[in-house]
C-alpha cells in the first residue's frame, strides 16, 4: 500500500469495520452514489491519460522497477500477516516516486495492480472498498503528478537537476506529496463517513499519530524519488531500509490490533481488563469516584434470527460507534463478548454514572441500522456499579454490574439499574 492506500485504510477504519456484505446495495445512498462517481473519474482520467501519453522506455522501466519494489514489500507484509486494522505499510515509498517522476497516467495505473496484489496475496476484503481506495489513490496521485510536472516538466529527462538545485524542485515535491495525501484522505474520508454516518469526521480524517506517519511516508517517498531519478539501480539500496521500516511499523500495528476487537474496533475483553485495572489502581490511590457500566443489547438474538448475522454485526458496529461517540476520551470502552459492552467511567459518581448510562441508552434507541427491509432499531439494558459502594476491585464491580444488568433485564429491559434494590434507581422504562 502507499501513503495514500495506507492512510486510506487507516482513516477508513470505520469503512473497514463496516458490514460484511459483499456489495454496495443496502448501504447508505450517499455511498451508493459516491463510489461509482469516484471510480468513473478514475477510469475517465486513466483513459484520457492513456490516449494522450506516448510511452517512453525510461518511464516504463521506472514504473516497472517501482512497481516491483512495491510488490516485494507486499510479499514481505504477507509473511508478517496483516489482519484488519493493520493499515500503514509504507507503500507510499514506491507510490510517490511514480507520481513525481512519471506522467500522471502512471499514478492512475499504479493502484490497480497494487490493490489486486493486496486483495489476492495479503488480505481479502470487500471488493468495493479496494476499488474506492484504488480510485482515490489514483486520483490523488494524478493531481500530485500534474502539479509537479508544471514545476518540473520532465523530471526524468537527464540528471535530476531539480533535486540538485533544490529550488523549486524540492519544495514542489514536498507540496505535491502533501497534496497527494490531502486529496486521498478527503476522498476516502467521504466514503468512510458515508459507510458509517455515525462516525466523527475527526476520526475518519487525521489524528496526530496518522499525521506523523504521513509525514514519515512522504519523506521516504521523496527520498526514493530522488534516488531513482539518479539511477534506477539505486532502488536496490533503498529497498532494504524501507522494508525494515515497514516491518517495524507493522509490528507496532499488529500489537495494537491484538488489543482490539476486530468487529467493533473497541478494546477486547483482555485489553479492557488491563486498562480498567490501571484506572482502578489510580482510583484506589486517590479518593476519586469511579463507575462501571455493563451494557447488553436487548433481544439481540431476534435481530440475528430476523435479519441475519451480517445485519447483527452492523448493529454491533453501530452500538459500539454510538458508545464511543458519547463517551470521553479517557473512558475505557470494551466489547466484553457477544452483544455485551463494558465501560469504565473514571471520576464519575452515582448520579453522573446513571446520567451517562441514560444518555447511552437513549442514543442507542435512536440508531437505525439499514437492513434489506427498512432499518433495525435496538434497545439496551445497562447495569451500573460504583467503586467502593458496590465493590472494591474489578471482579466485585463486574459482579455487581452483572447483578444490576440482570435486574434491568428482569424488570422489562431498555432501562438502567443499580445492583441493590435499595440503591438509587435511575430511569426505568
Ligand atoms: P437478552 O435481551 O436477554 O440479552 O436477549 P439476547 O437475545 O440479546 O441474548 P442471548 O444471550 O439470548 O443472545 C445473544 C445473541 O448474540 C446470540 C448470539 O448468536 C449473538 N451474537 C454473539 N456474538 C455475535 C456477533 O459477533 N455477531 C452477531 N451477529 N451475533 C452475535
Ligand atoms: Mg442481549
Ligand atoms: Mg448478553
Amino acid at each position: 500500500m502507499t501513503a495514500v492506500q495506507s492512510s486510506a485504510e487507516d482513516r477508513g477504519g470505520e469503512l473497514a469495520r463496516k458490514p460484511r456484505r459483499r456489495t454496495l446495495s443496502g448501504r447508505s445512498s450517499l455511498l451508493v452514489v459516491y463510489v461509482p462517481v469516484v471510480v468513473a473519474i478514475h477510469v475517465g482520467l486513466t483513459a484520457g491519460g492513456l490516449a494522450s501519453t506516448s510511452p517512453r522506455l525510461n518511464d516504463l522501466l521506472t514504473f516497472a522497477a517501482l512497481l516491483a519494489c512495491g510488490a516485494v514489500c507486499i510479499e514481505a507484509s504477507r509473511r508478517l500477516g496483516m489482519p484488519a486494522g493493520v493499515a500503514r505499510d509504507l507503500l507510499s515509498s514506491w507510490w510517490l516516486p511514480v507520481a513525481l517522476l512519471l506522467p500522471p497516467v502512471y499514478a492512475l495505473l499504479m493502484p490497480v495492480p497494487v490493490q489486486a496484489l493486496l486483495q489476492f496475496r495479503v488480505r481479502r476484503t470487500l471488493v468495493y472498498r479496494r476499488v474506492v481506495v484504488a480510485s482515490a489513490l489514483g486520483i490523488a496521485g494524478a493531481c500530485a503528478s500534474m502539479v509537479f510536472h508544471l514545476v518540473v516538466p520532465d523530471p526524468l529527462g537527464g540528471p535530476p537537476q531539480w533535486a540538485v538545485d533544490a529550488w523549486p524542485g524540492i519544495p514542489a515535491a514536498v507540496g505535491c506529496a502533501a497534496l497527494f495525501t490531502v486529496v486521498n484522505a478527503a476522498l476516502v474520508a467521504v466514503a468512510a463517513h458515508a459507510a458509517n454516518p455515525e462516525s466523527r469526521w475527526r476520526d475518519v480524517l487525521w489524528n496526530r499519530e496518522s499525521l506523523l506517519l504521513d509525514v514519515v511516508e512522504l519523506c521516504v517517498g521523496i527520498l526514493v524519488a530522488i534516488t531513482s531519478a539518479l539511477t534506477l539501480g539505486l532502488l536496490l539500496l533503498a529497498l532494504p531500509p524501507v522494508m525494515l521500516l515497514q516491518r517495524s511499523l507493522m509490528h507496532q500495528q499488529l500489537q495494537a490490533a491484538a488489543r482490539t476487537d476486530a468487529k467493533t474496533g473497541l478494546l477486547n475483553a483482555a485489553a479492557w481488563q488491563r486498562e480498567a485495572d490501571t484506572e482502578l489502581s489510580r482510583a484506589q490511590r486517590s479518593s476519586d469516584p469511579l463507575a462501571l457500566l455493563l451494557i447488553d443489547i436487548d433481544h439481540f438474538k431476534r435481530v440475528n434470527d430476523t435479519h441475519g448475522h451480517l445485519v447483527g454485526d452492523q448493529v454491533l458496529v453501530g452500538v459500539a460507534g454510538t458508545l464511543c461517540h458519547q463517551l470521553r476520551d479517557y473512558d475505557v470502552v470494551g466489547r466484553f463478548g457477544g452483544e455485551e459492552f463494558v465501560v469504565l467511567l473514571p471520576g464519575t459518581d452515582t448520579v453522573e454514572a446513571c446520567r451517562v448510562a441514560e444518555r447511552l441508552r437513549g442514543r442507542v434507541r435512536r440508531l437505525a441500522v439499514p437492513a434489506e427491509e427498512g432499518t433495525v432499531a435496538v434497545t439496551v439494558s445497562v447495569g451500573v456499579a460504583l467503586f467502593r459502594t458496590h465493590g472494591e476491585d474489578l471482579i466485585e464491580l463486574l459482579a455487581a454490574a452483572d447483578l444490576a444488568l440482570y435486574r434491568a433485564k428482569a424488570s422489562g429491559r431498555d432501562r438502567v439499574c443499580l445492583p441493590a434494590v435499595e440503591g438509587p434507581r435511575a430511569a426505568e422504562g
